[in-house]
């Protein structure tokens, strides 16, 4: 009898070990998965940081987080304007292969139906899949109809409005449209409309916009730490993008600003910086800063014409010079992303999904096509993830289209329909000694590669301005032949 106990025994044991294994290698597995937070703004400047050489805003919240992680001083985005550089953020593909190279227009028939690929798997539905719960805060702007609404695109939680941009006082906004609507008038101004949670109306909010969504971010960063799985929380901020709006408390601070524009620009900055630190006290009330991947950007440069400064980058959003799409980014996560570092070597919003994918440890869609590409095992290693390779930007303008291609220290460029130029952007960094004339071979190289990609590109399922679909058609577009002609 004793043993048959004792063997009994042995065996329990041994399966009670066993099982104990399995516990611990799952929940091994499943603390390297990050929580994922990517904070993005809406047209800031490149150098309206102080992490980027901002010195009438300052930004300590953000700035304590880029110099406790690395900044990335050559991060682009796919695009120089708001829809398509979110796109290709969510799809990881450039915009113009689906036809998303154009804004959503706001408040247009041109609309109704259309929103960005449902054939494409936003970077959040992947997340998701692999059990990250998911939140999308702020702009949206990937589609306004219920098909392409985030909650079914792979948020679990959204919060915040589904236009191009919105307005930042509920009292004023929620007023103009409640008037608008008792005067019957069917199309409202998608920066009036009402927030959203999860597709519902929020009848009464009641704070300026920026703390708004930190606030509802706080909120989200503690349900979600309650949770056994990881999170995923995008947090979009539509400042300081238009309308500049500022609070009274906040432009007291910038009185030594002289320009209206640029103190009412900084005011709303200094909003988003103050959230930024919310947000980070609740990571770490929740025991959740030290297993979170922190990336910070904006969707585009910034606009020159509102406040903006993207020096020494030339030009701003909508170009295709450096100030158009090259952006304010960093990552940071304690203990996995150098701490302390500038990483110099190009990078772009377009490698997002695939690298977060991976550290996800989430699978990719069955055939998915990327444009971008994991960054993560050169990036951990401070080594250049693309020697030799191109990031593009086209953007089409009347009858025409600017592009840009930078492949290592080279950046080629095509504006207003002059000829190609070449720059070492790497010393010239403003863009103003075309270098086409010395090295006639390289700008062959890069434009001839750009063509080839051009061919990838789909038509636009939408313009914006409406009135671009006749130009569009009676100027032949895309015109690419023309386009990548170097005379
Ligand atoms: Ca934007």
């Amino acid at each position: 009898m004793k043993f048959i106990q004792l063997l009994l025994f042995v065996i329990a044991f041994s399966i009670s070990c066993k099982n104990q294994d399995k516990n611990l290698q799952t929940a091994k597995v499943e603390d390297q998965r990050p929580n994922i937070l990517v904070i993005m703004c809406d047209d800031l400047g490149y150098s309206d940081v102080g992490f980027n050489g901002a010195k009438d805003i300052p930004t300590p919240e953000i700035d304590k987080l880029a110099f406790n992680g690395t900044i990335m001083t050559s991060g682009y985005v796919a695009h120089p304007f708001c829809g398509p550089s979110r796109a290709a953020l969510m799809t990881g593909k450039y915009p113009h292969t689906f036809g998303s190279q154009f804004n959503l227009p706001a408040n247009s028939e041109v609309t109704v139906g259309k929103g960005i690929s449902l054939k494409e798997t936003f970077f959040s539905k992947v997340l998701q899949e692999a059990g990250y719960y998911t939140g999308a805060i702020g702009k949206w702007h990937l589609g306004p109809e219920p098909d392409y609404h985030p909650n079914k695109r792979g948020f679990d939680y959204f919060y915040g409005f589904l236009g191009g941009g919105h307005n930042y006082f509920p009292e004023q906004y929620t007023a103009a449209y409640n008037e608008q609507k008792a005067q019957g008038k069917e199309v409202i101004f998608d920066y009036l409309k009402p927030l959203e949670l999860n597709g519902e109306i929020v009848e009464n909010p009641s704070e300026y916009l920026t703390d708004e969504l930190s606030h509802k971010a706080v909120e989200f960063v503690r349900s979600a730490s309650k949770k056994e799985n990881p999170f995923f929380l995008y947090l979009a901020y539509n400042a300081p993008h238009v309308p500049l709006e500022a609070k009274a408390e906040d432009l007291k601070k910038f009185d030594h600003i002289k320009d209206e524009k640029r103190r009412t620009y900084a005011a709303m900055v200094y909003a988003v910086d103050r959230g930024v630190g919310e947000v980070v006290t609740a990571l770490k009330e929740k025991g959740e800063y030290e297993n979170t991947l922190i990336v910070f950007l904006s969707d585009n440069g910034g606009k020159l014409t509102k406040g903006a400064t993207n020096f020494p980058l030339r030009e701003g959003k909508g170009s295709a010079c450096e100030g158009g799409y090259r952006v304010p980014m960093f990552f940071h996560w304690p203990g996995k992303v150098a701490s302390g570092k500038t990483f110099p070597y190009p990078i772009s919003a377009l490698d997002f999904y695939p690298t977060f994918a991976k550290l996800a440890q989430a699978e990719l869609p069955a055939g998915k096509e990327l444009d971008g590409k994991d960054i993560w095992p050169t990036f951990s290693q401070g080594q250049n993830p693309r020697k030799g390779e191109m990031i593009y930007v086209l953007r089409h303008r009347e009858g025409y289209s600017d592009v840009g291609v930078r492949q290592d220290q080279w950046k080629a460029l095509k504006t207003n329909q002059n000829n190609w130029k070449l720059y070492n952007i790497e010393e010239d960094l403003g863009e103003q000694t075309d270098l086409s004339a010395n090295y006639p071979e390289q700008l062959a190289k890069m434009v001839f590669e750009a063509e080839k990609w051009s061919k990838t590109h789909t038509e636009p399922q939408w313009f914006d301005p409406e009135e671009l679909s006749t130009i569009w058609k009676e100027k032949n577009m895309a015109q690419f032949e023309e386009t990548f002609k170097i005379e």
